[in-house]
């Protein structure tokens, strides 16, 4: 095994079991690792600190998997954090009101580099790192055994693979194409998921207990669903006892396969209304109209990708969430998110006390929203922490 020499100075953050190592803290590698060789990580002094993925394509050159010197990372190390990881979502799955969710998070499950999700019987998988990407016969051969799914289909990220220098490929890694529809549960409420066609892995299952926490406080109210991709708010709402919900989003498929989830649930369509449209657009139309709501949701895709990004995202969170402020009956709510882990909670809390300030209207922060169980946060990993809300109440 290859050692790779850290520079002095550079040990903090290993010890403290941040699993990146930068390519600048690196001062030599002893010998030719291939990307995605397992190597040994060694002080300056010559101490062993860690085992990791090596790739110096990318800016993380080592991804690290184990401390403990004594442990071969092998392929049944590899085997046991699948199973840990889908164990840890047994309580979450054992209810039956959901079928669908994340089985495997990346660093935040000790894999760094692999995302897994569960669509009922087919599972969608992401990789992201060159390690990852050898050791996949093995992980596929122990979610095999684990679970026995009808597919398991490769919907990796083209931008993240670039930054390894791999290839995007998106080809069923183990049994059948994936249908073009899958039915899936969450919070008992029905979805179609295209797994090769749809967003992200299909769905975006991080919002499961927000939608829950949102539409509790629907019923006999008029809701305005933005960025609502396939309906997650919206159908919650409605089956929650909303009077009146309309939903906004620039993709078609999106729309078109909300339609079809709000009949596979026998909501009433009469109270839905769909609009595919840019979301700042649709709001500054709905504020010609002077149209009104009692609950708003802004769920937008992410605006700062990078922590360089933050201002001009910041400004961006802050006028959109001042538009939909302005859309709000008195005392209505706005359940506002960011998915980019650039922006933290205190940050967001900021931009939206300016976008209060600009729109005239006076705000409580009334419930702090996260992500949910199934993509953990890890102490020694706060990047894993992405998604935020607040749910408003404004006056
Ligand atoms: N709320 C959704 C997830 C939202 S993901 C749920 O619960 O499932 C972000 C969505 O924003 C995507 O569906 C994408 O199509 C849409 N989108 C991105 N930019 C947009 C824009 N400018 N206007 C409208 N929709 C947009």
């Amino acid at each position: 095994m290859i050692d790779i020499i850290l520079n002095k100075g550079k040990e903090k953050a290993v010890l403290h079991r941040h699993p990146w190592v930068f390519s600048g803290a690196i001062a030599n590698v002893k010998g030719k690792p291939a990307n995605g060789d397992i190597v040994r990580l060694i002080n300056a002094k010559g101490d062993f600190m860690a085992y990791g993925f090596y790739n110096d394509q990318s800016r993380v050159a080592v991804r690290l998997l184990e401390w403990d010197e004594e442990v071969i990372v092998d392929e049944q190390w590899f085997r046991d954090k699948v199973a840990v990881a889908v164990a840890a979502r047994s309580e979450l799955l054992s209810s039956g009101s959901t079928n669908t969710c994340r089985l495997i998070f990346s660093e935040s499950d000790y894999l760094p580099g692999l995302i897994v999700d569960k669509y009922a019987d087919h599972l969608a998988v992401q990789v992201l790192t060159s390690g990852m990407e050898k050791m996949m016969p093995v992980i596929i051969d122990e979610l095999k055994r684990l679970l026995n799914p009808k597919s398991v289909f490769d919907k990796s990220d083209a931008s993240s693979r670039q930054h390894e220098g791999m290839e995007t490929e998106n080809v069923v890694l183990c049994g059948d194409n994936p249908p073009d529809s899958v039915e899936v549960k969450e919070n008992n409420i029905i979805y179609n998921i295209n797994i090769a066609e749809g967003q992200k892995s299909g769905f975006y299952c991080d919002q499961r207990d927000n939608r829950e926490i949102v539409a509790a406080y629907a019923k006999g109210k008029t809701m305005l669903d933005c960025f609502s991709y396939t309906g997650g708010f919206t159908l919650n709402a409605l089956h929650n006892g909303a009077t009146a919900v309309t939903s906004v989003d620039s993709s078609a498929l999106a729309i078109e396969t909300l339609k079809e989830n709000i009949k596979l649930n026998k909501l009433d369509a009469k109270k839905h209304t769909a609009i595919q449209s840019d979301v700042n657009k649709q709001l500054r139309v709905f504020k010609d109209e002077g149209a009104t709501f009692d609950i708003i949701v802004l769920d937008p895709p992410k605006y700062a990708p990078s922590r360089s990004a933050l201002d001009r995202a910041s400004r961006a969170y802050k006028d959109l969430n001042r538009l939909a402020m302005l859309l709000l009956n008195k005392g209505g709510l706005l359940a506002t998110y960011s998915c980019s882990g650039a922006m933290n909670m205190e940050t967001f809390k900021q931009v939206l006390a300016w976008a209060a300030l600009d729109a005239g209207k006076q705000v409580q922060f009334i419930y702090q929203f996260c992500q949910p169980e199934d993509h953990p946060v890890r102490s020694s990993f706060p990047e894993g922490e992405y998604l935020k809300g607040l749910l408003c109440r404004v006056f």
